[in-house]
């Protein structure tokens, strides 16, 4: 009974703010711990530099950063070359090929060995050629190209304030939400085509058309949620509900993504005077304190990301093909206990996003679809974000909704002939992304009470 309905953003009588926080307090440390001690899911592996951004040409929309950062960093030259967004959007820590096909295809019973970074032993992060499921939310991360790509450190590379910003960054943002205008054929789309679609030349004008519909579909949604009355508990426009709301719950959680993402910004910023990372309330006043729609998408994500993890719980701890690794078995152990624990701890409370109210009309199914369709256009658009970091934590964290999305709609569909075992990049995506949420809400209490106490901001 007191589920979050998709139709409400935060409800107030089940699952207000607080009650959220609170499963963050008990969660938060579990699931730090989990990301942060454990090799399995503190490296993530992704395509992060051979991907061309299908959208645009790369020197319209990939901002060379240094053009990117002069609309926030006043003149780039004046700083000193290891604070400007060239600088700080770079990769640190070790990083290291996939061991590639023909080591994989042997599948050996033992661990390999190797040198894949800093205390990582292979065994821990080799992964096998995966077929692509008709059910991911997702691209997944080797499609198309002969490598699998690259192994990233997450503790090394933490998501925080990069100075990439500008003309490139808002091409990327309207390209995201311009996949939350639902209307039939503004282009082609993936799934269906086996391949992505591609509005450069010709076929631009759809392109900007869609983006323009969003825009106006986005002005009209700030119109609507601005509601004085209540500034933490955001209401939803039901005749917009009635409408359709699985396109309201797609923009909700690229909203509520997007406000996490800003929260880690202004959470981690660099302040240039004296050169020290610390919080900055005035960016979060602007960014968020006065968006509380864009507040409650946030939480709305950490809803449903939660019960995403408690569904998945059951198939983690029977599924063998869950072992963590297969390498050192203790330290395989410690990470499912670790896993295990976050599990336990996120299903502590009733069902709390109900799920089951999506796709039930009779456009159910080709809903779906689109709506999956259009999540794995999002992870595309990923690959247009020019700052190597951002894109880093931005396709991490597509991929971990694109999971979760796949865990609430297909691990249960009767006519699927069996669940889907996620991949070694979707659980590491997955338990990251959660982790990510967690953090934003702690550090939105926190820059609340800043607010509330007077303290810079805007
Ligand atoms: P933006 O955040 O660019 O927002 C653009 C517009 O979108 C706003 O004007 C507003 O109308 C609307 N909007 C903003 N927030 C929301 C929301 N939550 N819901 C609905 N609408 C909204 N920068 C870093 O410093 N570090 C990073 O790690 C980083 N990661 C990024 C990852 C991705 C995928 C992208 C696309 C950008 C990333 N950036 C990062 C850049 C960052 O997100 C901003 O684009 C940049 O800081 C400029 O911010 P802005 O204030 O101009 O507004």
């Amino acid at each position: 009974a007191c589920a979050i309905s998709p139709k409400a953003i935060v409800s107030d009588a089940c699952a207000s703010y607080s009650t959220l926080e609170r499963l963050n307090r008990k969660v938060n440390p579990a699931v730090e711990e989990l990301v942060q001690t454990t090799d399995f899911f503190s490296y993530y592996r992704l395509n992060l530099f051979n991907k061309k951004c299908p959208f645009w040409d790369e020197e319209n929309g990939m901002c060379g950063n240094i053009a990117c950062a002069v609309e926030t960093l006043d003149n780039e030259e004046d700083i000193p070359e290891v604070w400007r967004a060239s600088e700080l959007g770079k990769l640190e820590g070790p990083r290291a090929k996939h061991p590639g096909k023909s080591i994989q295809r042997e599948r050996p019973k033992t661990p390999l060995q190797g040198g894949l970074g800093e205390n990582v032993g292979e065994s821990c992060v080799v992964e096998y050629d995966d077929e692509c499921d008709d059910r991911d939310y997702c691209v997944p991360e080797d499609e198309s190209t002969a490598s699998k790509g690259d192994y990233v450190s997450l503790l090394r590379n933490p998501e925080r304030y990069t100075g990439y910003a500008g003309a490139g960054a808002k091409q990327v943002w309207d390209a995201i939400y311009g996949e939350n205008c639902f209307q039939k054929s503004s282009f082609p789309h993936s799934a269906s085509l086996g391949k992505v679609m591609m509005p450069k030349g010709p076929a631009a004008m759809d392109f900007k058309a869609v983006i323009e519909a969003a825009g106006r579909q986005q002005v009209l949604e700030e119109q609507r949620q601005s509601n004085p009355l209540t500034p933490f508990v955001a209401k939803t426009g039901l005749e917009h509900e009635a409408e359709c709301l699985e396109k309201r719950v797609f923009y909700r959680v690229i909203s509520g993504m997007h406000a996490s993402i800003s929260t880690h910004i202004c959470w981690d910023f660099l302040n240039q005077t004296t050169g020290q990372w610390q919080p900055n309330v005035a960016c979060y006043s602007n960014r968020l304190h006065n968006s509380p729609d864009r507040i409650s998408n946030l939480y709305f994500n950490y809803a449903l990301l939660t019960r995403a993890i408690a569904k998945l719980g059951p198939y983690l701890s029977s599924h063998t093909d869950y072992t963590f690794c297969m390498g050192d078995r203790d330290q395989d152990a410690a990470t499912r206990a670790k896993v295990l624990s976050v599990v336990e701890k996120a299903s502590s409370v009733p069902q709390i996003f109900d799920e089951s109210l999506m796709f039930k009309n009779g456009e159910g199914p080709s809903l779906k679809e689109d709506f999956r369709n259009r999540f794995r256009n999002v992870s595309r658009v990923m690959d247009c974000v020019g700052c190597d970091k951002c894109r880093l934590w931005g396709k991490l964290q597509t991929s971990g909704y694109g999971t979760a999305l796949k865990v609430l709609f297909e691990f249960d569909n009767n006519d699927a002939p069996e669940v889907p075992v996620l991949k070694r990049t979707e659980l590491v995506a997955l338990f990251n992304t959660y982790a990510r949420l967690g953090s934003s809400l702690s550090a939105i209490q926190q820059f609340r009470g800043m607010v509330e106490e007077g303290e810079g901001a805007a």
